[in-house]
């Protein structure tokens, strides 16, 4: 079945009524039919819903139909990006223990991981996502997570996935890569051996910026990877919290598994009914969105490299970006979403460029229906002295795009007056 009919109907029945649309389960909990049927729940003898802290049958249907999207077995939602982030690496990682992370991550994704993370005990070491053969320096006994993004958010980066998963289980490490920039519509990177793949749904999945929110997802048989692997043992030792339970001995997917039971239960970054609803409605035309950004973003691309006040453009969907070949081998058709950026001369260039357009939105934010404009130097990136901002990709002239879903003519038409301002 294509994605496209799948982000319709997958993970629903429809109910006695025959509601066509997905209902909104507004409930905070569920009433067991007698102490047996609770008790049977709560020992994982019958699946079942408890309290929507731990499941509810509207995100039920979004984590169903995200994991499907992304060819995987099983989803959490969470109640933002930023926490199917944390979720992803504390289900495998405590203190003691060591992360390796990609250099050319979203600015919040580095804080956690090298502030938060840090005083937790949680040690994280860099390489360049173009030269993945530092990794092999990096491993030790103590290494739980390589972490990545497909398509890096601000630099417009490619990960090499097949090379980067390659050298993760060489280890038997486990790799987690962001794929919200992406969507499981262009870049679908359990194919490329990938095992866990995390989401801020805030972005192209609600699509029209409506709500926070984020899913993690968990490749096929991952039960595989973890049993019995010495650098996992927390999913091969009985869990004194949750009465001895041995997750990769239950029979369902493991690493969704412990996360719902454990991270979930205790930290309660939920996703509530509303915003999954809000989420399977985004899903319906993801994959039609996406080609849109898509072909709105190459156009606009074109149209910035041709101008003269234009010093680079960032876009791997065309062909002078360092990053064109990859992204041809890992993009669907060659869309590689609406994020871009380019350079102007310099600072009050740039800042009289974003104040001209009419069109884009000076907002942080990527992934919604309408254009936004970024100057990462005055906000984002604002901490950073002259030579962090080169040093990072991120000079002072750079301006970043979210391209949205306006017609290509008047998005371009709106930017050659602001260039010519
Ligand atoms: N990952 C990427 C690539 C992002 O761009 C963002 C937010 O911009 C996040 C994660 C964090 O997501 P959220 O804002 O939903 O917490």
């Amino acid at each position: 079945m294509d994605l496209q009919t799948k982000a319709l109907h997958t993970g629903y029945e429809k109910d006695a009524q025959g509601t066509m649309a997905v209902p909104i389960y507004q409930t905070t909990a569920y009433e067991f039919r007698d102490v047996e049927h609770a008790a049977n729940l709560f020992a994982l003898k019958e699946l079942g819903n408890i309290y929507t802290r731990l499941n509810n049958p509207t995100t039920d249907v979004f984590e169903k139909r995200f994991a499907e999207l992304e060819g995987g077995e099983a989803a959490i939602a969470t109640s933002s990006g930023m926490s199917a982030i944390f979720f992803a690496i504390a289900n495998a990682s405590e203190a003691g223990d060591n992360i390796i992370c990609a250099k050319q991550l979203y600015g919040g994704t580095l804080t956690q991981i090298a502030h938060t993370l840090k005083r937790f005990g949680i040690e994280s070491r860099f390489f360049d996502v173009h030269n993945p053969d530092e990794i092999n320096k990096l491993v030790d006994d103590k290494t739980k997570i390589i972490f990545f993004e497909s398509l890096t958010n601000p630099s417009i980066d490619v990960a090499d996935i097949e090379k980067i998963t390659a050298i993760a289980n060489k280890y038997g490490i486990l790799t987690v890569v962001d794929n919200t920039v992406a969507t499981p519509i262009l870049c679908r990177p359990f194919e490329w051996g990938a095992d866990i793949s995390v989401h801020s749904t805030s972005k192209y999945t609600t699509g029209q910026g409506l709500a926070i929110g984020g899913i993690m997802v968990e490749r096929k048989n991952l039960v595989q990877k973890l049993k019995d692997n010495p650098r996992y043992t927390h999913f091969n030792e009985p869990d004194s919290s949750y009465h001895g339970l041995v997750y990769t001995d239950v029979g369902l997917p493991p690493y969704s598994l412990r996360a719902r039971l454990s991270l979930l239960r205790d930290l309660g970054a939920v996703s509530s009914p509303f915003n999954s609803w809000l989420f399977i409605q985004g899903l319906e035309h993801l994959s039609l969105r996406m080609k849109e950004h898509s072909r709105n973003a190459l156009l606009l691309a074109e149209f910035l490299e041709s101008h003269p006040k234009v010093k680079k453009v960032n876009y791997p969907g065309i062909k002078s970006d360092a990053n064109f070949e990859m992204a041809q081998k890992y993009f669907t058709d060659g869309f590689c979403s609406g994020l871009l950026s380019f350079e102007v001369e310099n600072l009050q260039e740039a800042e009289k460029i974003v104040n001209a357009t009419k069109l884009y939105s000076l907002v942080v934010n990527i992934g919604d229906s309408k254009s936004i404009i970024t100057h990462p130097a005055s906000t984002t990136h604002q901490q950073l002295s002259h030579e962090e901002l080169i040093s990072c990709g991120v000079p002072e002239g750079l301006i970043r795009i979210s391209c949205g879903l306006e017609s290509a003519k008047d998005l371009i038409e709106d930017m050659r007056e602001a260039l010519e301002a």
